[in-house]
């Protein structure tokens, strides 16, 4: 048995800007001020890392209370903005979830810095929730380098299988994907459907780059070789 972790922003969707307006209105609404989002890294963080630094932008105590009230705001906002904008999801995306769910030797899940709420409805928008048996979000962890393990060991508890982490695959966008893949011994597949160019990501040594993910014979060749048509 594989695993496969997949991001969600700039790697399977995008969400045309939901995201960042929803958090941007959840700052206004429960810390009562504008915040200069500039000093926060969106890209490749966590939901809840980055409710932390806006909290401290906002002169606000990272409370676990704090996090909580600012994220449930991000999730309400999230959920009828999402409608709103001009998202998408990323090429090839589905043809190559659907040949890879075919395959029983292939467990589809999550490794992303989204509450595992915001991913719902972020995937669910789009119609590819259903493919994925679990995930670790970032209800488990701030910081996504503490993801791979958690994933890895909710596989056991849900599927009843060690898979060791040369069986795991972390699929990313960004820097920080690769990062985190590394950090626990996963192969790392990097795609530049994200804001990070190839030449950036190919300076972070992925074992795998793709511009995109939609020559999907291209991709199974390279991280799913077993596989026959
Ligand atoms: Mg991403």
């Amino acid at each position: 048995m594989k695993l496969y972790l997949f991001d969600i922003d700039g790697t399977l969707i995008t969400s045309g800007g939901a995201g960042e307006a929803s958090l941007k209105q959840a700052v206004r609404a429960f810390c009562g001020k504008e915040v200069d989002f500039s000093p926060v890294t969106m890209s490749g963080n966590t939901d809840t890392g980055i409710a932390r630094q806006l909290l401290g932008l906002a002169d606000m105590e990272p409370t676990e209370q704090n996090i909580m009230g600012l994220l449930d705001c991000y999730l309400a906002e999230l959920s009828s903005r999402i409608h709103q904008h001009d998202g998408r999801l990323l090429p090839g995306i589905i043809p190559l979830l659907d040949r890879m769910e075919e395959r029983s030797d292939c467990l589809l899940a999550l490794l992303t810095g989204n509450l595992i709420r915001g991913a719902e409805v972020k995937l669910g928008h789009y119609g590819v929730w259903h493919y994925f048996a679990f995930g670790a979000f970032a209800d488990d962890h701030h910081i996504r380098n503490e993801l791979g393990p958690i994933a890895q060991s909710r596989a056991l508890t849900m599927h009843g299988e060690i898979i060791p982490p040369e069986q795991i695959y972390v699929i990313g966008d960004t820097p920080r994907d690769i990062e985190c893949g590394k950090v626990f011994g996963a192969i790392t597949v990097a795609v530049a459907t994200g804001h990070h160019s190839r030449e950036e990501l190919a300076s972070h040594h992925p074992d795998f780059l793709f511009d995109d993910l939609s020559d999907a014979d291209a991709v199974l060749a390279a991280i799913a070789p077993e596989y026959q048509n």
